[in-house]
């Protein structure tokens, strides 16, 4: 992670200026611009580098919305790409708000889920009292996705987010905890 706190969006927008919607002569005003704290630029810029590689064929890709809601991650984009690089945009999205869920918001440490008067994501440090919220052992990190396959079908499947990798792995539901 690199320039001072005070200028992380700014940087972030220069830095990635083709995935945000002109004029972007002033990056705070860019339309997209992150709405949520500075532990996150990290794994933002690793989804701009995805989004880059995915939309690397051409099509139009731009952020109409990066904003943190319920303690984790939210991106909205607008734009026209082929059905294939939409799904990678679309899984570089889904590991970007998994990891959200892992960062400390603050400062980028390790954090998880804490309540209070609001849902944020934080280190212990950071946490400034608040309790964690407990998931049940053995759900942690598990993402249900369904979507629609090429034949209309739908398809759900059950993943485990890895922030060590950050990748995701398949997991069998079957091997998860049943609830009562
Ligand atoms: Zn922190």
């Amino acid at each position: 992670m690199s320039g001072s706190v005070g200028n992380w969006r700014v940087e972030l927008v220069e830095v990635h200026r083709d995935l945000f919607a002109p004029p972007c002569d002033a990056a705070f005003a860019a339309r997209g611009a992150p709405e949520c704290g500075p532990g996150w630029h990290d794994l933002l810029d690793r989804l701009c580098v995805r989004i880059r590689k995915a939309t690397h064929a051409g099509g139009d890709f731009r952020f109409s919305q990066i904003k943190e809601k319920y303690g984790t991650l939210r991106v909205y984009w607008d734009g026209r790409l082929s059905p294939e690089a939409t799904i990678q945009v679309e899984e570089a999205i889904a590991l970007a708000e998994a990891r959200s869920a892992t960062c400390c918001e603050v400062c980028g440490e390790p954090g998880r889920l804490h309540g209070g008067a609001w849902l944020t994501t934080r280190c212990t440090v950071h946490a400034e009292g608040r309790a964690p919220v407990e998931s049940r052992p053995g759900l942690e990190n598990i993402y249900i996705v369904s979507y629609v396959a090429g034949d209309d079908r739908s398809q759900i499947t059950c993943r485990r987010y890895d922030r060590d990798t950050d990748t995701f792995t398949e997991v069998d539901p079957a091997s998860l905890p049943v609830e009562e």
